[in-house]
């Protein structure tokens, strides 16, 4: 495997890894905000963009989520989805009337971006620095727990990667057990710790 450098995303890894949850997820969530901003903002009149996205013929629900909370480019939303709209119209008077269905652009993006923190981790996965962060962390979602192992170069290395996500799970099991017991009456004066949001970070970290 190609080693990359210890640029801003190794850096922005140690400090996500701070996070009450998957570190990546954090990072590509952030990093999709900032890139549907700019492609329905500064690069909506680009015409590349704009082909780009209206040829994957729409976009996953996920996405579009993220696209219809973006208040700030409604004019560039609007413009985008006026392409999109007369391009599937002009398809369905067309002989097949069969819609044209790309990858969503942005799962691409999304895809792009997740391989990249993962390399990073992978690549630099002794370093003291993400190493401390890394096992401080509540481990990564199974979705980029999967991908990473995916892409370790050997199975040592993914078995190491196993054990350190077993510590987590293990970790976020001992908090729910915690979590449940104060649940009971009989316990519920006793002040919440580390486990108060752990029903949350369990739902975060065990997603595909
Ligand atoms: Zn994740
Ligand atoms: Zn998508």
């Amino acid at each position: 495997m190609r080693q990359p450098g210890k640029g801003k995303a190794f850096f922005d890894l140690c400090d996500a890894f701070a996070v009450r949850g998957c570190a990546v997820c954090a990072l590509v969530e952030r990093d999709l905000t900032r890139q549907v901003d700019l492609l329905f903002g500064e690069f909506c009149n680009d015409p590349p963009t704009r082909r780009r996205l209206v040829e994957g013929g729409g976009f996953c629900e996920r996405h579009s989520r993220l696209i219809e909370g973006c208040l700030g480019q409604c004019l560039g939303v609007a413009l985008v989805y006026h392409d999109l709209v007369c391009s599937l119209a002009s398809r369905l008077g067309q002989p097949t009337m069969r819609l044209p269905r790309q990858e969503c652009p942005l799962c691409a993006d999304q895809r792009r971006a997740e391989d990249s923190y993962l390399d990073q981790v992978l690549a630099h996965y002794d370093a003291p620095q993400l190493q401390a962060a890394y096992v401080g962390s509540f481990g990564l979602c199974l979705a980029h727990y999967e991908r990473a192992l995916h892409r370790c170069p050997d199975g040592a290395f993914r078995h190491r990667v196993q054990s350190q996500q077993r510590e987590h799970l293990r970790r976020l099991e001992r908090d729910l057990v915690e979590f449940i017991r104060k649940q009971d009456y009989r316990f519920a004066k006793e002040d919440h710790g580390e486990e108060r949001d752990c029903w949350r970070r369990a739902v975060r970290l065990v997603r595909w």
